[in-house]
C-alpha cells in the first residue's frame, strides 16, 4: 500500500514523536513534553456563555455558510488589537481567521514554496512547523538561535550566499523552543534583510501576549516597509486550543491568494466558533483573563527556573525566558538527548522532555531538549526537575 503513498508522506517520518508522546501520557511520568496550557486556566464559563450569546443574538444565519476570511466584526476587533498588542497597522480587509496559527502555516507554504524551493528556519525550530513545511519538499537553511533569537549575521550570510531563498520562518516572541526573543534592533535588521533579497517574512507569534517579565517589543511586521511580511498568532494559548483559531495578517497582494487557498481546503472556519469568540470579546475582558493567566505562568516558569537553579550540574546550560512556554536545556557535547530519555530518563527518573534533534530541519543536533512549563502546577515542576537533576548527576557523560 506504501508505494501509493505521496512523497510528501514518505518524507514526513513522526515515528520519534509519536512514542515520546505516547510515554509521556503515562500518569507514572512527569511529562514536560507537550506544548499545553494550563486546563485549570480555561475560561470555560465565560466560553460556554459566549457560545450561546452568539447563537441566540445570531438566530438562524449562524448555521449558515459565511465568508472564508471570517466575520467582519471579529476581523475588525483583531485590527485594533493589532495596533494595540503589536504595533501593527491593519485593516480589517488585511486579516483572516484561521483554523489555528498551524493552518496559516500551511496556506503560507503552500502559497510560496515549490518542490525544492529554498527557505531559512530557526535552529531549533517549532517542530510543527517542520511537519508542515515538508509537506511542500522545500530546500532548508538553518540560522542558529543564540539570546537575542535568530542570528543575524548568520541570516545575511546565509541570503547573500543563496539567492534563491524565499521565505525566512521565525518565531520571534518567546519561540518555541528555546524561549528566547528577537530583539528589537534584529527585526528592522531583518526586515531590511528581507527588502534587500526579495524575500517574504513568515512572523509566527502565538506567545506574544505571555509575557511574564520584561518590556513588550514591536513585531517584525512593525517595521514592514513593502508587505512583505506575514503575521500569525492564535487564540490557541491565550483562550483554549480547542478553539482551533488563529488569525494571519497579510498585504492585499498575498491576502487575495490566501483567501483563495483557504476556500479550496474548508471554505471557511467554523463560523459558530468564530461569533463564539467575537462575542466573548464583546462581553469578557480579554486582557484581564491574560493578565490572569500569566500571573499563573510565571509562577510556573519561576518554580522550574529555581529548581534548574537548585538541582542542575553546572556543565548543563538553560535558557531564562522572559514569557511563553518553555525553556531549552543544553547538554554537553557528545550526550545524545534522545537515547537518554529513553534509557535513561523515562525509566528511572520517570519524567518526559522532548529531544532536540527533531525540532531541527538538519536533525543534527542531539545534545539538547525542550521543557513545557505551563501545563504542570509548580510543585510537580519541582519534583520533576529535582528527578532529572538528580539523575542527570553528576554528568551523564563519561
Ligand atoms: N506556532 C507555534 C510556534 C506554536 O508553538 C504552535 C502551537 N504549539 C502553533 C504555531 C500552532 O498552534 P495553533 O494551531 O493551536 O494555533
Amino acid at each position: 500500500m506504501k508505494k501509493l503513498f505521496a512523497n510528501r508522506v514518505l518524507n514526513n517520518d513522526t515515528s520519534d514523536l509519536d512514542e515520546i508522546f505516547k510515554n509521556s501520557a503515562n500518569p507514572e511520568n512527569i511529562s514536560f513534553a507537550g506544548g499545553f496550557p494550563d486546563i485549570q486556566l480555561f475560561p470555560d464559563d465565560d466560553l460556554k456563555q459566549a457560545y450561546r450569546d452568539a447563537i441566540d443574538a445570531d438566530g438562524q444565519a449562524i448555521f449558515q455558510y459565511a465568508s472564508t476570511a471570517g466575520p467582519l466584526a471579529l476581523r475588525q476587533k483583531l485590527a485594533t488589537r493589532m495596533q494595540t498588542h503589536a504595533d501593527v497597522t491593519a485593516s480589517a480587509d488585511e486579516i483572516m481567521l484561521t483554523q489555528g496559527g498551524q493552518q496559516a502555516i500551511d496556506l503560507v507554504a503552500k502559497l510560496l514554496l515549490n518542490r525544492g524551493d529554498s527557505m531559512v528556519v530557526e535552529g531549533p525550530t517549532y517542530m510543527g512547523a517542520l511537519a508542515a513545511f515538508d509537506t511542500y519538499e522545500p530546500t532548508y537553511y538553518e540560522v542558529p538561535v543564540n539570546k537575542n533569537g535568530m542570528d543575524i549575521k548568520v541570516l545575511q550570510q546565509t541570503l547573500q550566499a543563496h539567492p534563491e531563498i524565499k521565505l525566512i520562518y521565525t518565531v520571534p516572541d518567546f519561540h518555541n523552543p528555546t524561549g528566547t526573543t528577537l530583539s528589537a534592533k534584529r527585526r528592522q535588521a531583518m526586515v531590511a534583510l528581507a527588502n534587500q533579497y526579495d524575500v517574504i517574512i513568515l512572523e509566527d507569534s502565538p506567545y506574544r501576549d505571555l509575557r511574564y517579565s520584561g518590556k513588550s517589543i514591536p513585531a517584525i511586521k512593525h517595521y514592514d516597509t513593502e508587505g512583505r511580511v506575514i503575521f500569525i498568532s492564535s487564540f490557541s494559548k491565550i483562550l483554549s486550543p480547542a478553539l482551533r483559531t488563529g488569525w494571519l495578517v497579510a498585504d492585499p497582494q498575498l491576502m487575495t491568494e490566501l483567501i483563495g487557498l483557504k476556500s479550496a481546503i474548508d471554505v471557511q472556519s467554523p463560523n459558530i466558533t468564530l461569533a463564539a469568540i467575537n462575542s466573548y470579546l464583546d462581553h469578557h475582558d480579554i486582557d484581564a483573563h491574560i493578565a490572569t493567566i500569566n500571573q499563573a505562568y510565571r509562577i510556573k516558569r519561576d518554580a522550574m527556573l529555581a529548581a534548574l537553579d537548585k538541582y542542575f550540574p553546572k556543565n548543563i546550560t538553560y535558557t531564562r525566558p522572559n514569557g511563553g512556554f518553555f525553556i531549552w536545556v543544553t547538554l554537553p557535547q557528545g550526550t545524545d538527548a534522545k537515547t537518554l530519555l529513553t534509557d535513561v530518563v523515562l525509566p528511572q527518573a520517570h519524567v518526559a522532555y522532548v529531544p532536540s534533534a527533531c525540532q531541527f530541519a538538519s536533525r543534527q543536533v542531539k545534545n539538547a531538549f525542550r521543557l513545557n512549563f505551563t501545563s504542570l502546577d509548580p510543585e510537580t515542576i519541582t519534583r520533576g526537575i529535582q528527578q532529572l537533576g538528580e539523575l542527570l548527576q553528576p554528568s551523564p557523560v563519561q
